[in-house]
């Protein structure tokens, strides 16, 4: 079974809000297997919800319209959906009976304005509204047109989220779940830090390939690259134990470069893991100004893992409070691995932690040189035993390379808990 959602309002197409309608009847019509084709968003113009309608009802079974049928002018979804079925709006008297009623019970009069939501399409079927006054609309339209479907059921439901999705489980739900939807979807997302896209998608190789079931797709935000692996079979059991399997080949074949599974960041992964061994860190930030800090503590419980870190942004500050001898930062520069180095040993020192990461670097968009350019970070990790120096090079603006050098240093811990070299 094959799905479009069309969303209706000049809000939408304005950007004022965000759709957030169409992801969640997508992910809702996943669950029970009818796969989506389109998401398609109309302002409040008659023409343009019509056309949308008649062109998406000969390419999909159902058709999910939400918005626009409220009781103002600019609600023109119950007009469009009648002209492109050819008929009149009749009056529902049952609805304008509770329309009625639901103004009495308010104390109120209905005013005139709000009879229009009673009013569908002759022919259709009015869906109840339990939580507002703009109820639904169900319609069998025929459109027969080469190459298309005989037919294709549209559902119309109110824009408000919260009065959308009630109507879609209670009225909407059921009629996919009996037309076959039939098949079961189910998804994981592996997050993996440090490779390319590109370097991700050549080791998954034929795991990749765009005609598999379970389908393996990689998605990229924050540097983090993502494979979402999608599951479709007939039974739940099926799907499951395909998912399983496929992700278990993705583990195969990228081991630790996955660090955490759905919504882990990285520094959740640090959290547990020092937590697990009762241990600690500190931070001694340069260029990420307190980023990597606020990424450790965003994570709930973090006291016991973080008691305290050091921003030393300037020169002075590294001298002052991390006592980084102001002759080592002229010699070397503030940029330098063993600025880098003096600052994680000294911090965990002074914060009594198992474990100091420090990152100094170039973030630019100015300061940078031709043997330190913008994007240069150094970043040191030091424990009780030792210490790890590495510089690196990131691409981008002054956020991105922050953001990553933070990403990074998180990385060079976790691969030493791990205790495996780092891939890259
Ligand atoms: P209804 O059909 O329920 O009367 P409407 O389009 O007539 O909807 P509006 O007043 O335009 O009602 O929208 C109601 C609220 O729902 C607004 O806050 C609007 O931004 C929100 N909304 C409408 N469509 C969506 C959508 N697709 N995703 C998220 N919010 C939406
Ligand atoms: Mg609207």
């Amino acid at each position: 079974m094959h799905a479009i959602i069309l969303s209706v309002g000049d809000e939408l197409v304005l950007g004022q809000t965000v759709d957030t309608n169409s992801a969640w009847l997508s992910q809702q019509l996943a669950a029970v297997g009818c796969d989506t084709f389109a998401h398609i968003t109309v302002g409040d113009d008659q023409q343009m919800i019509q056309r949308a309608i008649a062109r998406s009802a000969w390419r999909c079974d159902v058709l999910l319209v939400t918005g626009g049928i409220g009781p103002t002018e600019d609600d023109l979804t119950r007009q469009a959906l009648a002209a492109v079925m050819g008929v009149e709006l009749e009056l529902n008297q049952q609805w304008l009976a509770e329309l009625d009623q639901f103004f009495k019970n308010r104390g109120r009069v209905m005013p005139e304005r709000n009879r229009i939501q009673a009013m569908i399409p002759r022919g259709a079927k009015l869906i109840f509204n339990t939580a507002g006054t703009a109820a639904g609309i169900e319609a069998l339209l025929s459109l027969p047109q080469e190459g298309g479907r005989e037919s294709c059921r549209v559902f119309i439901m109110p824009g408000v989220p919260k009065e959308m999705k009630i109507m879609f489980e209670r009225d909407v739900l059921p009629f996919i779940k009996q037309s076959g939807g039939g098949a079961c979807i189910l998804s994981k997302t592996l997050h993996t830090f440090g490779l390319g896209e590109s370097a991700v998608a050549e080791k998954l190789g034929d795991l990749m390939k765009r005609d598999r079931n379970p389908l393996v797709g990689t998605t990229v935000a924050g540097g983090i690259v993502s494979l979402r692996v999608n599951s479709r079979f007939s039974s739940r059991e099926q799907t499951q134990s395909e998912l399983d399997r496929a992700v278990k080949s993705c583990y195969d074949v990228l081991g630790d470069l996955i660090y955490g599974e759905n919504d882990r960041s990285l520094a959740e992964v640090i959290n547990e893991w020092l937590k697990l061994k009762n241990e600690t860190v500190t931070i001694a930030e340069s260029c990420t100004g307190g980023l990597l800090a606020k990424m450790l503590t965003d994570v709930p419980g973090s006291s016991d893992i973080f008691q305290t870190g050091f921003v030393t942004y300037s020169n002075d500050a590294k001298y002052n409070r991390l006592g980084v001898s102001t002759e080592m930062i002229n010699i070397y520069g503030a940029v330098s691995e063993p600025v880098v180095e003096a600052m994680s040993k000294n911090a965990l020192r002074l914060a009594k932690a198992d474990y100091a990461l420090a990152v100094s670097g170039v973030a630019g968009p100015g300061g940078g040189s031709a043997t330190k350019p913008v994007g240069m970070a150094c970043i040191a990790l030091a424990w009780k035993d030792g210490v790890t120096l590495r510089t690196f090079n990131f691409p981008g603006d002054r956020e991105m390379v922050r953001d990553r050098a933070a990403k990074m240093a998180l990385s060079m811990l976790r691969y030493h808990l791990l205790k495996k070299p780092m891939p890259f």
